[in-house]
């Protein structure tokens, strides 16, 4: 771990000034809970200038990377074409 991190082992995320993200602060004094890996927030319906992050690969791709979709509130697929591939390639 370097300064300037998180104290919890796992979390990259930066310390403020009681040597915890926030958190991770909020986890220990607000809620008074064991410290435990943060959820990432999900972004997987956020679409900003016509790019989305894919949950699979991490990647941020432009909406023609994505197949569409009429059941997703976005109108496309939620993972890229690539990881829709991959998916598929994993179950035969
Ligand atoms: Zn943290
Ligand atoms: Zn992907």
């Amino acid at each position: 771990m370097s300064r300037g991190q998180c104290g919890f082992t796992e979390c990259e995320k930066p310390r403020n000034s009681y040597g915890l993200c926030d958190g991770h602060y909020q986890q220990k004094y607000r809620r008074r809970e064991e410290l435990r890996p943060l959820k990432k927030k999900s972004r997987q319906h956020y679409w900003e200038n016509g790019r989305k992050v894919c949950p699979g690969c991490g990647k941020s791709k432009d909406a023609i990377e994505y197949s569409g979709d009429k059941y997703q509130p976005s109108g496309k697929k939620q993972y890229c074409k690539d990881c829709q591939r991959l998916s598929k390639a994993k179950k035969n």
